[in-house]
């Protein structure tokens, strides 16, 4: 290196810039600058660096072990780098996600669906229960106007109860309500007239039911009390609603009538005595479970992670029946082997409710049998409430979280 003020000769030039440059480039390098690898890119290209993680630092990432005390290793690990010198690239990828993202159905029925989802961080997993439980819309009653009760209910017990039966209508067929203008397009009404008839010497009874509860297309027929003494006899009187159609004339409900299905016509709403009357008029509108649970499409939404049930060790005879007999919900057979030996086997693991009868014994029964959780492995449950099927839910819970993030977006650009 030439000293300081001092001209450098031609030679000494030349191995000053091959020296500057090729720490430039080493520097270029290591802070991903130009086109040169970046910096986990990088990292993960040197040839020291393993090429996976050691298998005992893998079940950690990808499982959560239960052990007798308590679960372990519940986290998930979502910084990138975390693994690197490892030789682990622990970043998310939109193309890995794609790739490895699965959702398997295991059972269907019209109010309930089992189904697996795979690949797929817990915070996302959560979001979508949350969205089931708080954010898909229904219709429920929101109104009554009680013109008779006499009943052994009160006015705001019934109304209560009302509001909770759900209805089975699309609720994307509606608009969200306005108090001020209550239509064809955002409100749907029932009328309620039961009445248990008194009989001179008997001891009547009457149960009033949701099927009690008959749709009026055209709207309410409770007039609205007027205070204009001036107003045009021959006008329309004004009722609670104002429709500018019947319902029944829409596309949609012309040969769908509006009311309950299946089992949700017999739920009881009152049961009436001899000589008790109810009349009254519900009206349904738009809303969400946040605002009030009567409006959850959902009786309930849940997740648990995928169990993993491992023998640790050959467990044979005496042991392999008592531990088989230990578990409540049947995860584990027998097997019969030469000489008339029995070894343990794990036939249904999916069946594991984590109760952790089996490893009672502490460390000794930690030694034999490993119970663990895969992190990325959902089993999810939907119980539609009979508003709509749980896979119509479901997508509706994707939709508003695609929206949500739509909205994150056009917020931060
Ligand atoms: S934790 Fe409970 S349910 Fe699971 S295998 Fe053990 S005993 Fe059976």
């Amino acid at each position: 290196m030439a000293k300081k003020d001092e001209p450098m000769s031609e030679g000494e030039e030349e191995t000053e810039a091959e020296s500057i440059s090729e720490s430039e480039s080493e520097s270029q390098s290591l802070s991903g600058g130009g086109e040169s690898k970046g910096g986990l890119e990088y990292i993960m290209s040197l040839p020291d660096v393993p090429t996976k993680l050691p298998p005992h630092m893998e079940l950690q990432r990808t499982r959560v072990f239960c052990n007798a005390d308590a679960p372990i290793h519940t986290d998930t690990v979502q910084y990138s780098g975390a693994f690197a010198a490892l030789g682990e690239d622990n970043s998310f990828r939109l193309d890995h996600f794609r790739k490895n993202f699965r959702i398997e159905v295991m059972r269907y029925s019209e109010d309930d669906m089992e189904f697996d989802m795979i690949g797929i961080d817990p915070a996302l997993a959560n979001a979508f229960r949350r969205i089931l439980i708080a954010e898909v819309p229904t219709m429920a009653i929101e109104k009554v106007l009680i013109a008779n009760n006499t009943s052994v209910v009160q006015d705001e017990v019934l109304a209560h109860r009302l509001g909770l039966i759900p209805i089975s209508v699309d609720p994307r067929l509606f608009e969200y309500a306005d108090n001020n203008a209550p239509n064809e397009r955002n409100t749907i009404v029932f009328k309620l007239h039961a009445h248990c008839e008194r009989v001179k010497g008997e001891r009547r009874r009457h149960t009033v039911k949701a099927n009690d509860l008959k749709w009026l297309p055209n709207g309410s027929e409770f007039l609205l009390e007027s205070g204009d003494s001036n107003s045009n006899s021959t006008s329309k009187p004004k009722t609670h609603t104002s429709f500018s159609c019947s319902q029944d004339s829409l596309p949609e409900f012309s040969n769908n009538p509006i009311g309950f299905k299946g089992k949700l016509n017999d739920i009881i709403i009152a049961k009436l005595g001899s000589g008790q009357e109810i009349e009254l008029e519900a009206h349904a509108v738009k809303g969400i479970g946040k605002t009030h649970a009567k409006w959850s499409p959902v009786a309930t939404t849940w997740y648990r992670m995928l169990p993993e049930v491992v023998l640790l060790e050959e467990i044979e005879d005496e042991m392999a029946e008592k531990l088989k007999s230990k578990c409540p919900v049947g995860v584990f057979d027998i097997e019969d082997i030469a000489n008339g030996k029995k070894k343990l086997t794990v036939a249904r693991p999916r069946a594991c409710t984590l109760c952790r009868e089996c490893i009672r014994e502490g460390e000794e029964g930690e030694k034999r049998v490993s119970l663990r959780r895969v992190k990325d492995h959902f089993i999810f449950t939907i119980e539609s409430t009979g508003a709509l099927p749980p896979d119509v839910l479901f997508t509706e819970a994707v939709k508003i979280l695609e929206s949500k993030c739509e909205r994150v977006i056009s917020d931060l650009s």
